[in-house]
């Protein structure tokens, strides 16, 4: 604010010069309105009234009067006469009453002057509701007075700016100076009005507004008021009474009457007579329904940024717990309130502003918060997850430990279930926030899925348990009558063993049926496990055979098969007393054969086609254990003796024969003396 007189004495406090002389805007106004006028949070709960009128006319000194305002007037500026602006103040008392003292307007057709005039009414009206024309009483009728022309730029503005259907009417209120009462106020006005008719009549209206009357625009009001100094006192009641028309609602002439009302919310007022002015300023059109609605945006935006400050402080702290995975138990409820609060307080300020624009930018405010809590709540799930899974497989990993019994295992599973799904469905309910559409399905199916597979691998384990369990316990019925086909070594021996194996795993998988029906088990893993229980088995066989073909059993068997023929006699099985006269090269040849027709018969399997189970070969090759097996040998022509091994044992079975025999030959008894 540049003084043209620095000796001049400091502004007032309570007086903001709007507009200076070199036509800027003040850059305090909010702050004024803040924290001087104390007007901001008055919503739409304030009014605005601006004064007009030649110079010198005695303005300032009317609304300090009426006011109590403390604008400069000339007997204080002494040198500053030309000085030019708009000044504002708040009238003393209880009412939030803007004043607006427009200062320079001398009337005259001066270039310059008539350009601030007219930038000053448009202000002036963007913004006021009540214009207060000041003037000399004995000014009104003389046509060619000073203020035609200034009501002719009233009336030319007014007609630019108040266009749109339902814009609000301006309240006209001309206070007669030096009123003496010769001529009664009804006279003067209707003088006045005839007047201002013709100004209305003279002008040249807009497009679509040829016959709109001046009452369509306005309304008049008329005060007269006597001499400061020549009537003191009937001047100082004049001001007293017209205050009354300020500040008394219910007084018949009250000035601002809803009408004329401009809508602006006081917070917003700085911002749109910036704008206002801005436009005034640069000779744009002032289009006042896009002002307002760029005022909206404008508001809206700048109170959304506030109310996002204080959701974010709320909302913000939240992030680093979540993200190190930890679960905010108060999640729901903070994020509930801080989304509540916040939109209240935008709700407060915004909803006085354009509703289309501030129903929109409540719905973005809204979305760009949900998302900001969406993403919360995305970790918080997330973290969710992680924990109920881990707490489901670790429930199961203890519950498959073995030695586990299928059905145990199984009630574990069912409580661990539950408690996974109904904790998770519980703990996700309590930090949804109310009205959102989060959906969770996703989340959902992904928590199914992996406990489906701990669930999987955990059976898979218990399975594993169940079936080596069963055939280590109950497959003896099965080795004894593989050991009495080793023992008998008769061409039924292999298709006996085949007979034992599949009564075997018949019994097996029964057994598996009956204490695998409390695991549920999908078809597959029944298709799986059964495979598993036959290879099982058949691993069991061939570690059964393969031990006893080695070399100890093997030669255990050939020498007792070589000793039962060549020791022992007949069916009565009596030990033999060899004579001279037995054929005992004979013997020890069928003896030592029987025992090698053991080897033959055992050296490799001989199941007929079609013995073992049909499912057999397809269990060894796809189970794990079939690993366990060579690969190259075929189920059911396994090798168990190969030809290296049998050529060992042979030699082995033909010294063990020879010792016998020599030893039979010395205890033969003598028949004749040599
Ligand atoms: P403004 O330029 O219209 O604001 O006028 P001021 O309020 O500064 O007053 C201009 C001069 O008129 C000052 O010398 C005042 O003392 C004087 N004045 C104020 N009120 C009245 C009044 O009611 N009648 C007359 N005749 N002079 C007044
Ligand atoms: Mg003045």
């Amino acid at each position: 604010m540049a003084s043209p007189d620095h000796a001049a004495p400091p502004v007032p406090k309570g007086r903001l010069q709007v507009i200076n002389e070199a036509k800027e805007f003040s850059s305090e106004i909010a702050s004024y309105m803040r924290n001087i006028w104390h007007v901001s949070d008055k919503g739409f709960s304030y009014n605005v009234v601006a004064v007009f009128g030649s110079q010198s006319t005695g303005k300032s000194t009317l609304l300090n009067r009426v006011f109590g305002t403390q604008f400069s007037t000339m007997d204080e500026q002494i040198r500053q006469q030309t000085t030019k602006g708009i000044w504002m103040s708040r009238a003393e008392g209880e009412r939030d009453l803007l004043v607006l003292d427009v200062e320079g307007t001398d009337g005259r057709e001066k270039g310059e002057d008539k350009d601030f005039e007219r930038k000053s009414a448009l202000f002036s009206l963007a913004i006021a509701e009540v214009l207060i024309i000041n003037m000399w009483e004995n000014m009104v009728g003389l046509y060619s007075g000073a203020n035609l022309g200034l009501l002719r730029t009233v009336f030319e503005v007014n007609l630019q700016l108040f266009q749109a259907p339902g814009s609000p009417k301006t309240n006209l209120l001309f206070v007669l100076r030096d009123f003496t009462g010769v001529t009664p106020l009804e006279n003067l006005a209707a003088t006045l009005r005839k007047d201002l008719e013709n100004i209305w009549e003279g002008l040249s209206k807009p497009a679509g507004k040829e016959s709109a009357t001046m009452d369509d625009f306005f309304e008049l009001q008329f005060f007269g008021i006597p001499h400061k100094v020549f009537a003191a006192e009937p001047f100082n009641q004049g001001c007293a009474q017209l205050r009354t028309w300020f500040m008394d609602p219910e007084h018949a002439s009250y000035v601002f009457r809803p009408q004329f009302h401009k809508h602006i919310p006081a917070d917003g007022f700085p911002a749109y007579a910036e704008a206002i002015w801005d436009k005034v300023l640069t000779n744009k059109d002032l289009d006042l329904p896009s002002q307002q609605e760029l005022l909206a945006q404008f508001r809206c935006d700048e109170i959304a940024r506030e109310a996002l400050a204080g959701f974010t402080a709320t909302v913000g702290p939240l992030h680093a717990p979540l993200e190190s995975g930890q679960l905010v138990a108060t999640l729901g409820e903070t994020m509930q309130t801080a989304l509540h609060t916040a939109l209240t307080a935008f709700d407060k300020d915004a909803s006085r502003y354009h509703k289309p624009v501030y129903t929109r930018r409540r719905a973005d405010f809204r979305d760009q918060m949900v998302d900001q809590l969406h993403s919360l709540f995305t970790q918080y799930v997330r973290n969710l997850h992680q924990r109920t899974v881990q707490a489901f497989a670790a429930a199961l990993l203890h519950a498959a430990k073995p030695p586990t019994v299928a059905h145990l295992f199984a009630d574990a599973l069912t409580k661990a279930r539950a408690e996974a799904v109904d904790g998770w469905d519980q703990a996700v309910a309590a930090a949804m926030v109310d009205d959102v559409a989060w959906t969770t399905t996703e989340f959902r199916a992904q928590l199914e899925t992996e406990l489906n597979s701990i669930t999987a691998t955990r059976r898979r384990k218990v399975i594993d348990h169940l079936v080596s369990q069963l055939v280590k316990t109950q497959s003896e019925a099965m080795d004894q009558q593989v050991l009495a086909a080793l023992d008998a070594a008769t061409s039924q021996s292999w298709s006996l063993i085949a007979k034992a194996f599949h009564h075997a795993s018949g019994v097996l998988s029964q057994q598996f049926t009956s204490q695998s029906a409390c695991l549920a088990l999908t078809a597959d893993e029944q298709h799986a496990a059964a495979q598993q229980l036959m290879a099982t088995l058949w691993v069991h066989l061939v570690t059964q055979l393969k031990w006893e073909t080695s070399e100890v059993p093997v030669g255990d068997r050939l020498r007792s098969r070589f000793r039962e023929a060549f020791c022992y006699e007949g069916a009565s099985r009596t030990p033999r007393i060899w004579k001279p006269s037995d054929d005992m090269e004979t013997v020890f040849a069928q003896a030592k054969q029987r025992a090698e027709a053991w080897i033959v018969r055992f050296r490799a399997m001989d199941f007929a086609a079609g013995a073992l189970p049909a499912t057999l070969q397809d269990a060894v090759a796809t189970s794990e254990i079939g690993a366990d097996l060579d690969p190259d040998m075929g189920v059911g022509h396994l090798v168990l003796i190969d030809s290296a091994r049998e050529k060992r044992y042979l030699e082995l079975l033909s010294l063990e024969a020879d010792a016998m025999y020599l030893n039979a030959k010395r205890s033969m008894l003598p028949t004749t003396r040599e």
